[in-house]
């Protein structure tokens, strides 16, 4: 494949990530740089925060980035090695109001990619393809003058924000899995400060993830937490996401609580204190979800899947708290910022739990429902997926429907479930999932 054909297939709906060094490499990294440095311009903004996970290859990405960005005049302020969520909150403390984070996220150990911020805003669709423009035509500096390094730590004044909004009722003992993520190190100082009595599995940095993958929406990978929530006195457990900015949670005796599942916690516990407030949550989510927001007062808000179109909507409707079943939880009352973190998420659980005696007991006892896993199919391109989903579109005729949802794919719903068709947006792919109340009417 020629060089721009491996660049272009860097860029996704929602951020950009591929395969290291054949598609994200140095050259890559700075023509990003490069690029972004001239959109900041644009918008007469002289500085950008940057920061990286725990990655082999994400230093020097980080330093090639860099370097676009101080050639083509942007200051630059590197934050080190740091959870994505600590970037987000950077640009909240920051007067550029922007940030890079270089992260391959959840992936394995081969890839890495970059999530980006600017004036507040993350990148998507439209943006994320002039972007692209820009990297393939980029190469040489067009500035004379050059930008300033400084660097910054964040992680004290993000553990100690966290602290003096979340307080815990009584001491937990919790057991988290950070899967050699760059999570590690902030998720245990952070939780010891709010006070939990904390057991930690895979908590050291290694970017070759030499236990699992740092990816807790696959069940293999919470096969070591959940054996030790059964043999240890850990009363709850929680996995992160390599960088951060996801949550899984896992009760004492091993039930996993699917994101959107959780989510009922949070929208009960957010809708007491803001009445009539909106809630987000993603089309994959079940139905459940939406009855509770209305039972609860609140106005349920469905949009599409991807942080970086969860965290624009969240702009645009000022919902107090968005969630996905990916597991990124968004909050956006009085106490938080409205970017998808998996720490906040994690202690906030923490502090609605900490006032019962049984967190487990009252997890297990949320409204649930029988899904489907994700169903993939691949297909040969992202285009012939469309395709398809298309003629699902075009043709579906069916009575007996009480609801049907056209913003990503198709989602049917009934009076027992639904059943959701739609394109991934990040491989070529169809994404199917069906949930319903008992096992007779998913096999439907
Ligand atoms: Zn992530």
């Amino acid at each position: 494949m020629k060089k721009s054909e491996l660049f272009t297939s860097a860029f996704k709906e929602y951020d950009i990530r591929g395969i290291v060094p054949n598609i994200i490499n140095e050259d890559f990294s700075y023509r990003l740089g490069l690029t972004i440095a001239i959109i900041l311009h644009s918008k007469n903004i002289k500085s950008i925060i940057l920061g990286r996970d725990g990655r082999i290859s994400s230093k020097v990405l980080l330093l090639a980035l860099q370097k676009g960005l101080l050639d083509n005049n942007i200051n630059v302020i590197n934050i080190g090695q740091v959870p994505t969520p600590i970037v987000y909150f950077a640009t909240h403390h920051h007067i550029s109001n922007s940030g890079i984070a270089v992260t391959g996220s959840h992936n394995p150990p081969n890839y890495n990619g970059f999530k980006i911020i600017i004036d507040n805003k993350p990148l998507y669709g439209k943006e994320i393809r002039n972007l692209k423009n820009g990297v393939l035509n980029n190469n040489t500096r067009i500035f004379k003058e050059r930008g300033l390094l400084q660097t910054l730590d964040f992680t004290k004044k993000y553990i100690n924000k966290i602290h003096s909004t979340v307080k815990l009722s009584k001491s937990m003992s919790v057991v988290i899995d950070t899967g050699n993520g760059v999570v590690g190190p902030t998720a245990v100082k952070l939780l010891k400060k709010i006070g939990c009595n904390l057991k930690t599995l895979f908590p050291r940095i290694d970017g070759s993830f030499p236990n699992h993958y740092p990816n807790p929406s696959d069940p293999n990978n919470l096969k070591t937490i959940i054996s030790y929530l059964k043999k240890s006195d850990c009363e709850i457990g929680l996995a992160f996401d390599g960088d951060g900015d996801r949550l899984f949670v896992i009760t004492k005796s091993g039930e996993i609580i699917w994101p959107d599942r959780l989510m009922i916690l949070f929208v009960r516990n957010l809708l007491k204190n803001n009445p009539k407030s909106k809630i987000i949550y993603d089309i994959k989510s079940t139905k459940n979800l939406k009855n509770i927001i209305l039972e609860s007062g609140g106005i349920p808000i469905i949009w599409k899947s991807g942080h970086s179109l969860i965290k624009a909507k969240i702009k645009q409707t000022n919902a107090i708290l968005a969630g996905e079943t990916s597991g990124h939880f968004f909050f956006n009352d009085s106490s938080w910022y409205g970017f998808d973190d998996g720490l906040y998420a994690g202690c906030k659980l923490l502090e609605i739990l900490s006032k019962f005696d049984n967190p487990s007991e009252i997890l297990e006892s949320l409204p649930n429902s029988i899904t489907t896993p994700e169903i993939i199919i691949n297909t040969p391109s992202t285009s012939e997926a469309k395709k398809i989903v298309k003629k699902f579109k075009n043709n579906f005729t069916h009575e007996k429907h009480t609801q049907i949802t056209q913003i990503d794919g198709l989602r049917v719903d009934y009076n027992n479930g639904f059943g959701l068709i739609r394109s991934s947006n990040t491989t070529p792919s169809i994404m199917m999932r069906f949930e319903a109340y008992n096992q007779c009417d998913l096999e439907k």
